[in-house]
């Protein structure tokens, strides 16, 4: 369920939001049954949020929403971080792509994080969309067919 999933997360990512003051807030209909196999969703929805808390500043706000839309599940990740450039919007889900090499190279990485999640979306027949502006941050949703 959508609540577990949500616990697991909770479980790692409250330590790395806490130490830069980060709002996490998560916004999801608990008893959501999501029929997909459990950890490549944890993975899914852990690779989106812990980009939102790498590249959030001090202080910002992260919402994780999970909750039925329709026949489809939506998981959203919207942060208010330093957001992403639109000619960048295609290319970010390509192995190892990165915005700001010389930025990204001190925060670690490797740039796998977002082509695993448009990989484990389409082995689901899922979709992606992506609002981001720079300065304002960045809106992921990725909805998954509930079959
Ligand atoms: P890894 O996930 O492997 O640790 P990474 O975070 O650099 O490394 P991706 O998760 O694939 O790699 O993200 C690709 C690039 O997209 C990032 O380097 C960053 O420039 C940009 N990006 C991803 N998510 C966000 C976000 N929420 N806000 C701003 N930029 C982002
Ligand atoms: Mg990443």
């Amino acid at each position: 369920t959508a609540s577990k999933l949500v616990n697991d997360i909770k479980a790692i990512v409250d330590q790395p939001a806490e130490e830069k003051s980060l709002n996490l807030v998560f916004n999801v209909e608990g008893d959501l049954q999501i029929h997909a196999d459990y950890y490549r969703l944890y993975q899914l929805a852990l690779n989106l949020i812990s980009n939102s808390i790498q590249y959030t500043n001090e202080g910002g706000d992260i919402t994780l929403t999970i909750e039925k839309d329709g026949d489809n599940v939506l998981i959203e990740v919207q942060d208010n971080g330093i957001g992403i450039a639109e000619k960048f919007h295609n290319r970010i889900f390509e192995r190892f792509y990165r915005v700001d090499k010389a930025r990204s190279r001190h925060s670690g990485g490797t740039g796998l994080g977002l082509s695993i999640v448009r990989h484990i979306t389409e082995a689901h027949d899922g979709q992606i969309q992506i609002e981001s502006r720079e300065e304002e941050g960045t809106t992921i949703k990725v909805t998954l067919p509930q079959k």
